[in-house]
């Protein structure tokens, strides 16, 4: 970064021993920034400057909506914070159709004397109506920007709408959730570290998981020219089909509890109890037991993820059928054929596919010595419990039903996701994503998707993207992440790995967790790539759970797709310099 000063941070003051110090420091490492000018006068202009944020204009871009800065606050230095001017602002504030308030909320916090000259937005999670703030990212150095999405959880949740999906009744709050917050909050974020700053940030990132990859992609994509870095894990690409492959494998698992007799007090099927933990620690040595050492290292890690395919685990699945009465040691020939049925996907009565397979992978089960993984059952079966239900797959069918199924399927309350689910057609229902009416002019599949391989002006502005999917994730298949990145690859030819790479991360359920190498940051390599030209080969993750593994640490390399990291053939399995990332398949 080249040193830069603002006129408005000149002090007459001379600069504090201590000061210099810092400014030589920040010298050596190639980064001077404005507000390391400090002297007490400047600290006070800084107080000043935060304070004249309250007038910054915003965009206002719907009829009758508002737009305003809330606060605008010097916040000493403290809790682990550095000091630093935080806003809080609304944008479009309105009532919506449905008669309720809704506002897309931000939250952005410029650190005055340790600013790194970068701007960073976090993404959101679930259905968002949470106030991003990716306050980690302050105490680095980067002005740091969240938003809530559009609509907030504690005020637009109504249980006759589907509690915090009923935002989904008002088109425009669809809309700011699908695609226009994102874009609004970047300009008004960037514009405040404009203002604050004398200058524009020298680089922009956006980093998310889940939902908050998605909404990574969609800035690759819809809104290319706001960020130089992009780092999207998890993204759900097609993100109505989340939920709707979620009734999919709800209505799979709630006909085995009716066959097995496994039923709540209330005599609803009891999901969780179709599998035990131990049920599900069988079929993870069962595909162990396939697919462990095709990478050459029986290490509890499948890194060839390309031959653990559905024909190779069957052999190992169908060993695992009880001969007589279902035990611990075995399970039921229904169990093992309604599991395969879910990892192949949703289709229709027709047979037409409409989301897609799942990998299968070791991250099923784990136990670390006290307790199994419960991170992959949590989506699809929940708790193994007779007193309730809790696949969270279930919990999403309000999503469906509100907020992507256009008109929204109304009443529905927390009481009605069970009926709803299994009452759910393959067959009529799906077309509801992709339907518009003149209340809801834009459909859910067209705000929300970001399956484009179309990347040209991201790549042509310089951008980088790193793309990050754990295999075992039950909220959303790295098979079809994987899809979307060989088709992108192809659409942007041989230039693809210059600015994009894709990371599989085996036995990682949704975003983190499982029997896994799940531990890893990828913003200090994606900003030496944008910065320096430094493409991240490969990017060192530690378990953070190693007990599944049954040691005390395990690191290894996340290879850039289609690379496997393979062992060197010599020393510490549980280091990830004896590991290379190959170009093996
Ligand atoms: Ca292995």
């Amino acid at each position: 970064m080249a040193p830069t000063s603002t006129p408005t941070l000149r002090t007459s003051l001379a600069p504090a021993p201590a000061l210099v110090l810092a400014l030589a420091t920040a010298a050596l490492l190639g980064c001077v920034n404005p507000s390391a000018h400090v002297g007490p006068a400047a600290l006070q202009a800084s107080s000043t400057r935060c304070a004249e944020l309250a007038s910054q204009p915003l965009p206002v871009t719907l009829p009758g909506a508002t737009s305003t800065v809330r606060s605008s606050d010097l916040v000493a230095a403290g809790d682990s914070l550095p000091e630093h001017c935080a806003v809080r602002a609304q944008i479009n504030r309105r009532v919506g159709t449905d008669g309720q308030p809704y506002a897309i909320e931000l939250i952005q916090r410029m650190p005055t004397s340790t600013w790194n000259g970068r701007f960073f937005m976090g993404g959101g999670g679930g259905t968002n109506g949470v106030l991003v703030d990716p306050v980690q990212r302050l105490k680095e150095g980067y002005a740091t920007l969240g938003t809530d999405g559009g609509h907030d959880n504690k005020i637009n949740n109504l249980p006759q709408a589907g509690g915090t999906a009923a935002f989904g009744v008002d088109h425009e709050a669809r809309v700011d959730f699908g695609y226009r917050s994102y874009d609004l909050v970047t300009q008004a974020g960037k514009a405040m570290v404009s203002r604050f700053y004398q200058r524009a940030p020298q680089k922009s990132y956006f980093m998310g998981c889940s939902e908050g990859g998605r909404e990574a992609l969609l800035m690759s994509q819809r809104f290319p020219e706001h960020y130089d870095g992009i780092v999207a894990g998890a993204p759900v690409l097609h993100l109505p089909l989340g939920p709707l492959s979620g009734i999919y494998t709800t209505q799979l698992f709630a006909g085995l509890a009716q066959r097995s007799s496994q039923q709540l007090a209330n005599g609803d099927p009891a999901i969780g109890m179709t599998y035990s933990d131990k049920d599900l620690m069988l079929m993870r040595l069962a595909v162990l037991n396939a697919c462990d050492t095709q990478d050459g290292l029986a290490d509890g890690i499948i890194d060839n993820q390309a031959a653990c395919t559905a024909e190779r685990v069957a052999p190992a699945l169908a060993a695992l059928q009880c001969g007589g009465a279902k035990t611990e040691q075995c399970l039921s020939a229904d169990q093992l054929g309604t599991m395969k049925k879910a990892f192949q996907g949703s289709f229709d009565s027709r047979g037409t596919q409409l989301y897609s397979d799942w990998q299968w992978d070791a991250g099923i089960s784990g136990f670390d010595g006290k307790t199994f993984n419960p991170s992959w059952r949590s989506w699809w079966l929940g708790s193994h419990s007779r007193e309730r239900n809790n696949a969270i797959k279930l919990t999403f069918a309000t999503a469906e039903a509100v907020i992507y199924t256009t008109p929204p399927r109304l009443p529905i309350s927390a009481a009605d996701v069970l009926p709803y689910s299994l009452s759910y057609s393959f067959d009529s229902e799906p077309i509801k994503l992709f339907t518009t009416t003149d209340r809801y002019p834009e459909s859910t599949a067209s705000m929300t998707f970001t399956d484009s391989p179309d990347l040209a002006r991201f790549q042509s502005r310089g951008g980088k993207l790193m793309v990050y999917h754990g295999a075992s994730d039950s909220s959303i298949s790295v098979n079809d992440t994987l899809r979307w990145y060989t088709h992108m690859s192809r659409r942007m030819g041989r230039t693809t790995p210059e600015f994009a790479r894709m990371y599989v991360v085996p036995g990682m359920a949704h975003c983190g967790g499982g029997p896994a190498t799940d531990s890893f940051d990828m913003l200090p390599q994606l900003v030496a790539w944008v910065e320096k030209g430094v493409a991240p080969d490969a990017v060192t993750a530690k378990a953070s759970n190693p007990g599944y593994f049954g040691v005390s640490q395990r690191t290894r390399p996340l290879c850039p797709y289609p690379q496997q990291a393979r062992y060197k053939g010599a020393g510490d399995i549980n280091l990830a310099e004896n590991f290379t990332c190959s170009d093996v398949r």
